[in-house]
This record gives structure tokens, sequence and C-alpha cells, in this order.
């Protein structure tokens, strides 16, 4: 970090802010300046309290320099981290998977259905809700491990691995047996004892992006998986809340880009909550294709008419199958495949 002093501070107070450093067990670097000074930190401060120096007389304002978060930062790792769902399903490579399926595990019959046309339309994995985080308290809450066993039916006759969701702390263990990658939703983003659980794991994590948090608080939730010693993280873009109401999220593209700047985790796009619509869902799959995405979380039902959940942004099987088609052409447009 560096410490800039206000233009009027007196040698004591430079020399004080200095010696608070130094208890902190950093080396400091004083920059004299025609207007003012500045001193810059040097040390690893990411644990220090940088308020103490805030609060210091003559200090103007401290400035953090070193990211928040290290073991999803860039910088700690050169090269992009693979993560290895299933075979065909390795998020981070080349390679970009679709993992598409309906919002809930409905019936044993709903999600077979659901797997075979998922597999008819050349995508790699199979998504699908047993336990669902519900707005109102009175509606569909999933069927729980009931509906983790009809996702490992839908496995055995497809092959198909399964990402499902977790909602508490309790089921870790039991979705973890089932599930071939654990899917943490917007809402427990910030969920830190869910995170830190999911990390004890062994199963890869899907972390969506807590609907209003930031490029930077995301990576700071991923890290507490990391920190926990499980490094298959793959971080999910889903869209956040916006001023905008004509879609359910705003899909934001440029976190992508970002995320892959800032960090060596795969990314996914979820172009299905992104935008609420059925109608924009393949136009934003191919756009994150076209901004690089690692993978894409589609919603796809059999009956979007008849769905419990996420009905409106639901595309059909026909539709999954065109939505793969032409977003491996865009693929390719961009040095990846499908
Ligand atoms: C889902 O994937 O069905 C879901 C509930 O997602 P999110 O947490 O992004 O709303
Ligand atoms: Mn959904």
């Amino acid at each position: 970090m560096i410490v800039v002093m206000k233009a009027n501070a007196t040698e004591d107070q430079i020399s004080h802010v200095k010696e608070l450093i130094v208890e902190m067990g950093l080396t400091t670097h004083p920059i004299q300046g025609s207007e003012l000074t500045v001193v810059a930190v040097i040390g690893d401060d990411r644990k220090k309290d940088r308020n103490v120096l805030e609060n210091a007389a003559g200090v103007d304002r401290v400035v953090p320099i070193l990211v928040p978060y290290k073991l999803s930062a860039r910088e700690t790792q050169p090269n992009r981290t693979l993560v290895r769902i299933s075979d065909e399903c390795v998020i981070g490579g080349k390679h970009i998977p679709v993992i598409a399926g309906p919002c809930s595990v409905e019936s044993a019959e709903q999600i077979l259905v659901s797997a075979r046309a998922v597999r008819a339309a050349g995508a790699h994995a199979l998504r699908g809700g047993a336990f669902k985080p519900r707005t109102n308290p009175y509606s569909f809450q999933g069927h729980g491990v009931d509906g983790l066993k009809m996702l490992a039916a839908a496995r055995d006759e497809t092959g198909l691995a399964i990402v499902t969701e977790v909602l508490a702390i309790e089921d870790v263990d039991v979705v973890s047996e089932y599930a071939d990658c654990l899917q943490i939703g917007t809402r427990n983003a910030a969920n830190y004892r869910l995170l830190e659980a999911c990390g004890k794991q062994p199963k890869p994590v899907l972390l969506k992006r807590g609907m209003a948090m930031t490029i930077s608080e995301l990576l700071q939730a991923a890290e507490y998986i990391l920190s926990m010693g499980n490094p298959n993280v793959i971080l999910c873009e889903r869209g956040i809340r916006t001023f905008e109401d004509h879609t359910r999220n705003t899909l934001s593209l440029s976190a992508i880009t970002e995320l892959h700047y800032r960090s060596h985790l795969p990314v996914v796009s979820d172009p299905s909550h992104g935008t609420g619509h059925a109608r924009m869902v393949a136009d934003m799959a191919r756009a994150s294709v076209g901004a690089n995405c690692d993978a894409l979380a589609i919603e796809m039902h059999p009956d979007p008419e008849h769905a419990w959940t996420d009905g409106a942004q639901s595309i059909t099987p026909q539709a999954l199958l065109e939505l793969v088609d032409s977003c491996r052409r865009v693929a390719e447009a961009v040095d990846r495949s499908m």
C-alpha cells in the first residue's frame, strides 16, 4: 500500500507513520514530492489493518496496491486452471463445454428426458436443482435428496456429469456424494461458512456471482473455497442487479474479460439467469463465447411452458441444439472449440 500524507503534514507526523509501519513488520520507502510526501510500504500488507494508518495524524489517504485475494489472483498461477468435471467436461482449456438442463429436477422422467435432450444437442454436462433457493417460502423448494437420486439415474443412462446446487452447510456431504460439481448460487455467494465447507469437500465448485457482488468480492469469495484446499473453482457470471428492468438481470460480458485478467480460474457464462428471457439466451450465449467464456450454463426444459421454475428463461431442446451449433461456429472464430 501507499500512504499519501497531507500537503501540510509535519516531519513528526511522517516519522510517526513510518514507526507505525515498522511496528506492522513492514518496511517504509518515503518519497518526498514537491507538493507532498508519500510513504510506500514494502512487504505483504494484505493482512494488516489499514485503518491504523488512515487514522494517523497528517495522513490524507491509504491506497492499497496488492489485491485482497492471493490464491485466485492471476499472478499466483501463470497457467490457467483447468477444472475437470468429467472427461468430456473440462473447463478452462480450448474446448468450451455446455452445461445444460432444467432449472429444477421435477421428476425422474423429466430429468431423464432432459438429459437425453442435452446429449442429443451435443452438450457436455447436465444441470438441475434438487435444492432450490426460492424467493418465496411457499414456492417449490426442490426434491432434495430424492432429486439428487433422479439426477444420478439420468447420469447412469446418459453418462452426463451432474452439476447441482448446494444450499446449506448440512447438505454439503450428500450433494458432494451424488454430484460431479457443486453449484453455489447467487444468494449464497457471500455465505462464507458454506464456501469454506465446499472448500473442504473433493468435488469441483461452480461459484455463481452474487447479484450485487463486485468482481473483487467474487474473487474473494472464491478465495474462501481455495484457501480450504479445493483448487477446483469455476467462476460464473450470471448477471447482476441493475436499474434495467427489461431483463431479469444484466449479464456483464465485460466481467468475463476482467475475471480472466485478474484470475487464473475458468469463467462460465449463464445467459439464462443473466437475461431471464428464453428469446435472449442464444444471442447472449454467442456473445459470451465471443468474449472467451470457458463454458456455458444454459437452462433447457423439455416443456418450458410447464416448467415448475424459471420457465420464462428456459429454452426448448430444439433451441439448445441450435444454440450449441451456432456457438460452435463462434468458438471456432475465436480459436476455441465446442
Ligand atoms: C439456478 O442455477 O437455477 C439458480 C438458482 O441460479 P442463481 O443462483 O444464479 O439464481
Ligand atoms: Mn434457475
